[in-house]
């Protein structure tokens, strides 16, 4: 086995859930939701895999969702995409992330992660043979700190990997912290690869800011979204890329060798999910903050110490308010006793980080208010 993947546990999220499923624990840990996505989408993919065809779709993706791409970046963000050569389909983000990563990192080249990052970054990365450099935001706000972001940039740096909003933390980054990336990224020519899966999850009113938007940024940043996210069907696996032709070319080079292309039928119903009006947009981000409002409410009677949460559908709790200090150790204990399940936020730092913070743990409140009550009671008649 590649000693990227030999030296790694398996992934936290199935470790989580099949230890939920265990001990028959509501699972607040792996992130989907409990609820598929519009009707009308699926409806259109079962009438498309009925009727056909079925076969490979064009290496880039199917015509009609690259132009909804396009027309989705700039009905949220004023972006003038060519749907041909500045967009690419690759099979969830996921994808997309590792043909970004294949495509431009070679051995011997260094990515900057700001720590925690999403699981699937680091050891992508590594199998493409790049070092990483880690800057760790520091709780409880998490914010990004010029000089760390600085310092971790070396002559050997290619890219630069952002989340907002973040998983697992909740947070959305300011223009002011999008700044400092454009800054950094700008002076040292490297490329900024923005995982956005969770733009239109961002709460109270505040709207999304696409690193791409701030000036000069457009030609060296390769932006992720992902339909799984934004329409919650996650099992569809299709994500879409965007960024200026030089950047979607080597991201599509490697894609071509790896996914090869995506679920045809599944393609064209997302492309019309990405037409659907306002209202969707508008009902999916009141319904999550309502969840938001609740979880947080309910571990905050708990005694729980709850951090902020603008965004995704995450929420972090310290676990130091109830007397714990091992975030795996808690998880664990939660899933057994309290019968509900969370993921400690230690997973989504390096192995090499000793200094990770070990007092947060992550619920994921994509979930049905009766679910998260339920949860938040259990864990109230227990702690
Ligand atoms: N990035 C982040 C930050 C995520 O949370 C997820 C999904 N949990 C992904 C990427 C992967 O998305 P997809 O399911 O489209 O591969
Ligand atoms: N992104 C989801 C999470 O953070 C899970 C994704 C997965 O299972 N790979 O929980």
């Amino acid at each position: 086995l590649n000693a990227v993947f030999s030296g790694r546990p398996q992934s936290i999220f199935p470790t989580m859930s099949a230890l939920a499923r265990e001990h028959d624990a509501i699972n607040l840990g792996q992130g989907f939701p409990d609820e598929d996505g519009p009707k009308a989408i699926r409806e259109l993919a079962a009438h498309l895999t009925v009727e056909g065809p079925n076969q490979y779709a064009p290496v880039g993706g199917v015509p009609e969702l690259r132009e909804a791409v396009a027309y989705d970046n700039k009905r949220f963000y004023g972006l003038d995409i060519d749907p041909l050569t500045q967009t690419l389909i690759v099979s969830g983000a996921t994808e997309g992330l590792a043909a970004a990563f294949m495509g431009f990192l070679s051995p011997g080249d260094e990515a900057v992660l700001l720590a925690p990052f999403y699981e699937c970054y680091a050891p992508q990365i590594e199998a493409a043979g790049a070092a990483i450099r880690f800057v760790d935001l520091e709780p409880p706000e998490w914010r990004l700190n010029a000089d760390a972001l600085e310092a971790a940039v070396t002559k050997k740096t290619k890219l630069i990997v952002i989340n907002t909003p973040h998983n697992p933390l909740g947070k959305v980054m300011t223009l002011g912290e999008l700044e400092i990336v454009a800054d950094v990224a700008s002076r040292h020519d490297l490329i900024v690869v923005c995982d956005e899966v969770y733009e239109h999850l961002i709460f109270d009113g505040a709207k999304h800011i696409p690193l791409m938007t701030l000036p000069g940024m457009f030609e060296r940043t390769i932006r992720i979204g992902s339909a799984g996210k934004t329409f919650s069907l996650t099992g569809f696996r299709i994500g879409y890329v965007t960024g200026p032709e030089d950047l979607i070319t080597g991201v599509l080079k490697c894609h071509q060798h790896l996914a090869y292309t995506s679920p045809m039928p599944y393609q064209s119903a997302v492309a019309c999910g990405l037409r659907m009006g306002d209202d969707y947009y508008a009902a999916f981000v009141a319904d999550m903050q309502a969840k938001r409002d609740l979880m947080s409410a309910g571990l905050k009677r708990t005694g729980f110490k709850v951090l902020p949460c603008d965004g995704t559908y995450f929420i972090t709790v310290d676990i130091n308010s109830v007397g714990r200090d091992d975030d795996v150790a808690f998880c664990e204990e939660i899933t057994e006793h309290a019968k509900v399940a969370a993921v400690p936020i230690s997973a989504f730092y390096h192995s090499s980080q000793e200094d990770a913070p070990r007092n947060f743990a992550r619920f994921c409140f994509c979930k049905k208010p009766d679910v998260l009550e339920e949860a938040c009671d259990r864990l109230r008649t227990y702690f």
